[in-house]
């Protein structure tokens, strides 16, 4: 994973780090509105995400873009969702994982009737990658899934699970 798939698509962080060397090289003067040298070595010194990394990331905000979908969607809400959901499926930065999910989406289109069922099918389509990854799976529950994902005040359910 990562790798090669990844620098290929938007992981590579070549040119970025050129235009940085750029302004770093630049006298403090003429550096104008793009941070300081020290600001800027910090930026190069970071690397960009590894897929698991860019995975752990954005996972929580699928998963919470599904909680804040509304129970009761317009035809218009659906629309939405779904040029997300399929946008999002041919840019993610990791090239195998997006063409692994845009051939689960072929198998299985989002569940947009709903917010549960959208939320629910969020769930299944994160335990597809941990099966296939050998991770364990993933109590796919509403109650669940809004505890881990969602926001503070559904704690009170701790104790429910
Ligand atoms: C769309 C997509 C496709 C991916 N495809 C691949 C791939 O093909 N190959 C690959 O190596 N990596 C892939 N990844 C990355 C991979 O899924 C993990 O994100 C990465 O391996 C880091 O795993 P992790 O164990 O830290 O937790 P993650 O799997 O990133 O999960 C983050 C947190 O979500 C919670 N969680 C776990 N499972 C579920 C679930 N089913 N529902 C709700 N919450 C859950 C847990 O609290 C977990 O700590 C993909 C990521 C995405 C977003």
């Amino acid at each position: 994973m990562g790798g090669k798939d990844c620098d290929e698509y938007i992981c590579s962080n070549d040119k970025e780090e050129q235009q940085l060397k750029e302004i770093f090289n630049k006298p403090s003067g003429l550096q104008g509105n793009s941070g300081g040298p020290t600001q800027i070595q910090s930026i190069m010194k970071e690397k960009p995400l590894n897929a698991i990394e860019l995975g752990r990331s954005t996972w929580p905000l699928l998963h919470r873009l599904s909680l804040s979908y509304p129970q009761q969607p317009t035809e218009k809400d659906k629309e939405k969702a779904i040029t997300l959901i399929q946008t999002f499926s041919k840019l993610y930065p990791c090239k195998i994982c997006a063409n692994d999910f845009q051939g689960e989406l072929k198998k299985s289109p989002p569940a947009l009737e709903s917010r549960e069922k959208f939320a629910i099918w969020m769930c299944e389509q994160h335990n597809i990658v941990n099966r296939k990854l050998g991770k364990p799976e993933f109590k796919c529950i509403m109650r669940r899934i809004e505890l881990t994902h969602g926001t503070p005040q559904r704690k009170e359910w701790t104790s429910i699970l």
